[in-house]
């Protein structure tokens, strides 16, 4: 028998779980991580290498512990971008936004403290409070995926979490949350403890609606979490940040590694806020495209949630595993997030999601 995890001292709370693992498998039209399927532009790549190479000048020496630069240019975008002033001081950036949340819980959660979010949601929300040995509350959702406030305000006030996370556009579903909701789930976090509220606008970009940055005013313990990942088109990059009070900057600061965004990392993120009128105009097209894939699943008789996202949760499958390998079998890769009867599928480009959707149309044929 070979040696394996269970083998090893490793904490209680994490035996017999599993990693986060969206399969990356080699087949010819991927669209089950929410990427966005435009590369880089050329003049892009071409200032990404130009800036870094000059700080590869600089790299005998750590980069900006607290990057400054990055931090100020992000805080110009989303002041740029949103009805709201944004400043530097009001901005934290880390690698990626799973550990923007990583900061977060290790810093207003931890051991013999709790998080609550409505399932089903972003996945790794409750892995990442389970790595930082936060307890994990599992609140209501309805039917059709809305958050049920008034159960919703029940749970906040009997569990008492340290932490809520909200999740708008949210993921899997691609629902936005109303403004609305957010606001009386804060009042009712506050109420109860008080609690950080952490609102994960990670696909904000391609809403109908708009960003609930307004709502940080006079709310010190709410944080809004974004990322370069869907709209930026530079999942690869690994860059998220946070807007919220700039005591809540300070805050993290309590539990970052030093020097915990390369200068590399840096350097390609403010290459990429250079470029973001190209990149939001991509996103402009993966919003048509992904209303596109709204209407037409809904005439191939599949039900659809309406999406505020760059992806479209659709089903209902007798079995959703069977139908995700039947899709998969025609070349194309969707996610099967385990929400019984329903698939995911992120909007890629034209051709990738005609291919899809001629593998769905095969797939309905065979169910009627
Ligand atoms: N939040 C949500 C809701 C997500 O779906 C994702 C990525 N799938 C993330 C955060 C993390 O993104 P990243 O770490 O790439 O910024």
């Amino acid at each position: 028998m070979s040696f394996g995890i269970d083998d090893l001292p490793v904490r209680d709370e994490l035996r017999g779980k599993s990693p986060y693992g969206a399969p990356q498998l080699d087949v010819p039209v991927r669209l089950n991580t929410n990427e966005n399927p435009y590369p880089l532009p050329e003049a892009l790549v071409d200032r990404i290498a130009e800036r870094v190479r000059e700080a590869a000048r600089d790299l005998n020496r750590y980069p900006d512990r607290d990057a400054v630069e990055l931090r100020t240019g992000l805080a110009d975008y989303l002041t740029k971008t949103g009805s709201y002033r944004v400043g530097v001081e009001n901005v934290w950036a880390a690698n990626g936004s799973n550990e923007v949340i990583q900061q977060l819980l290790q810093t207003f959660g931890g051991p013999g403290r709790t998080a609550i979010g409505f399932e089903p949601s972003y996945s790794m929300h409750a892995l990442i409070a389970r790595g930082t040995g936060t307890g994990w509350i599992s609140g209501p959702r309805n039917e059709d995926f809305t958050i049920d406030l008034a159960a919703a305000e029940r749970w906040i006030a009997e569990n008492k979490p340290d932490v809520v996370f909200v999740t708008t556009p949210n993921n899997p579903t691609g629902n936005a949350v109303p403004p609305e909701t957010v606001l009386a789930l804060y009042e009712a976090a506050q109420a109860a403890k008080p609690s950080m509220v952490i609102v994960d606008e990670a696909y904000i970009e391609f809403s109908h609606g708009d960003s609930l940055l307004p709502l940080l005013e006079g709310r010190p313990n709410l944080v809004v979490s974004r990322t370069m990942s869907k709209a930026f088109g530079a999942a690869g990059l690994r860059l998220g940040y946070l807007a919220a009070h700039p005591a809540v900057v300070d805050a993290v600061q309590l539990v970052r590694l030093p020097y915990h965004l390369s200068a590399v990392t840096q350097a390609t993120a403010l290459a990429a806020l250079e470029h973001t009128d190209t990149l939001l105009g991509y996103v402009e097209q993966l919003k048509s495209e992904r209303d596109r894939l709204v209407g037409e699943l809904k005439a191939l008789r599949c039900e659809v949630v309406e999406s505020d996202a760059n992806f479209v949760q659709f089903g209902r499958f007798a079995d959703s595993h069977t139908a995700w390998q039947k899709i998969l079998d025609q070349g194309v890769l969707v996610r099967d997030n385990g929400i019984p009867g329903w698939l995911r599928v992120s909007a890629g480009t034209p051709e990738e999601n005609d291919a899809f959707l001629d593998a769905v149309r095969e797939l309905m044929k065979e169910q009627s």
